[in-house]
């Protein structure tokens, strides 16, 4: 059996969530936007849950805006915003740590004239209210700082920086993507935030933009009438009657879950940074229960992650490999480490289906992987040492050739 340790990727949808959305994918299938009694049914239900989800989020109903899923949230933020609030200035905070919804959204602003400050994480991985304060300018307009790290789990101190950005009325955004369901969101203490289903148990394919009430906004996907005029696109009814319905269960289980998942991380935790070189990125004490980013010296992440494949262990890296190129994670980098701690740090994240066996079998795979991983390293090495050696006796110099 393998062994799934990439929670904070995605999970599985809770069976008792796919219950709850079935009648919506079968019976109860109709548009939402019909005039009939199959769409009333479902823009009934689709009331009941917006209701509902504010109420647990200590939020107005139409405060709440169903997206597709995190990304576009954080995309309608961040573009929608800034955008309608361009007559006050064109100055953007984004942390350096965000996930690339955001980023990519800051550095796509740039190129329309905005200009950006990317502020970088302490060591412990927390985004410090100080480091905001002394990124604001006059023309300021919005802020974005996450909940928590996908790629450390460290928590940032939200309450902290909103009170830094209430002062000079600038729009605070937060991603909560990897917080919603394993704590209490920051809603009063932000302008707008992001969650989305697929990371506590519910569909993939469905997100969530809350954005307090009288806050300006453009809309970023044009077309019907749909979320009050702001986002077309037919209504997902089952998918967001399963946001809230996994929503609902998560919160209800966070403690008993939380608990669970933080003994089993630690006990991986215990046995792994014991291994010579292991170094968990970011601050233990900050951290979300389920996350764990390790640095392994004398690895690359992506060729610890794929090892680790081979003896049947899901993980990742945080930074996602494209073109083939080893990859460097820009959340370690902005933490203050260098290049090759960025490029050799793997995620494991834990959830709650997460078992004592998994976590004995990935241990034993972990400390396996990372010793060959050194094997292979050391011969490399020692081969270069040879042909060095090979080249200066055959040529008489101390120069290697270039190639
Ligand atoms: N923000 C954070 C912090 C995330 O971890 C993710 C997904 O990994 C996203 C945004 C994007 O969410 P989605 O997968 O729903 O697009």
């Amino acid at each position: 059996m393998a062994v799934y340790l990439d929670y904070a990727a995605t999970t599985p949808l809770d069976e008792d969530v796919l219950k709850i959305m079935t009648p919506y994918l079968l019976q109860d299938f109709g548009n939402p936007s019909s005039q009939h009694s199959f769409g009333k049914t479902a823009a009934n239900a689709i009331v009941r849950a917006r209701d509902y989800l504010a109420k647990i989020l200590g939020c107005l109903s139409e405060e709440l805006y169903f997206t597709s899923s995190g990304t576009e949230s954080d995309n309608w933020a961040l573009k929608g915003v800034c955008s309608a609030l361009e007559y006050k200035g064109k100055h953007i905070i984004v942390s350096a740590i965000e996930h690339p919804a955001l980023i990519e959204s800051a550095k796509e602003m740039q190129k329309k004239g905005f200009e950006v400050t990317f502020v970088n994480a302490e060591k412990d991985g927390t985004i410090s209210p100080e480091a905001i304060k002394n990124a604001l300018r006059e023309d300021t307009i919005f802020c974005a700082v996450m909940h928590a790290n996908n790629e450390t789990g460290v928590i940032n101190p939200i309450e902290e920086i909103s009170a830094v950005l209430k002062e000079k009325g600038v729009f605070f955004f937060c991603d909560c993507v990897q917080t919603a369901g394993y704590m209490r969101l920051p809603t009063k203490y932000v302008d707008g935030l992001s969650i989305s289903a697929h990371k506590f148990y519910g569909p993939k394919g469905v997100g969530l933009l809350y954005l307090k009430k009288g806050s300006q906004i453009n809309r970023l996907i044009s077309g019907g009438n749909q979320e009050r005029g702001l986002r077309g696109g037919t209504t997902n009814t089952a998918g967001i009657i399963g946001l809230v319905a996994a929503y609902v269960k998560a919160v209800e289980h966070m403690e008993i879950n939380n608990d669970k998942i933080r003994k089993l991380r630690d006990a991986f935790l215990n046995k792994v940074l014991a291994i010579s070189g292991a170094t968990l990125m970011g601050d233990k004490n900050k951290m979300l229960p389920g996350h764990a980013n390790i640095a392994f010296e004398g690895c690359t992440g992506e060729q610890l992650v794929m090892m680790l494949d081979n003896r049947k262990v899901a993980c990742s890296t945080g930074a996602a490999c494209s073109s083939g190129a080893v990859k460097t994670s820009h959340v370690i980098k902005a933490m203050g480490y260098d290049e090759s701690v960025a490029k050799s740090s793997v995620r494991f994240t834990f959830g709650k289906n997460t078992s004592l066996r998994e976590i004995d079998s990935a241990i034993f795979m972990v400390t396996t992987s990372v010793s060959a991983a050194h094997r292979i390293y050391s011969s490399k090495e020692k081969l270069e040492e040879l042909k060095r050696n090979f080249l200066k006796k055959a040529t008489g110099s101390n120069d290697t050739p270039k190639n």
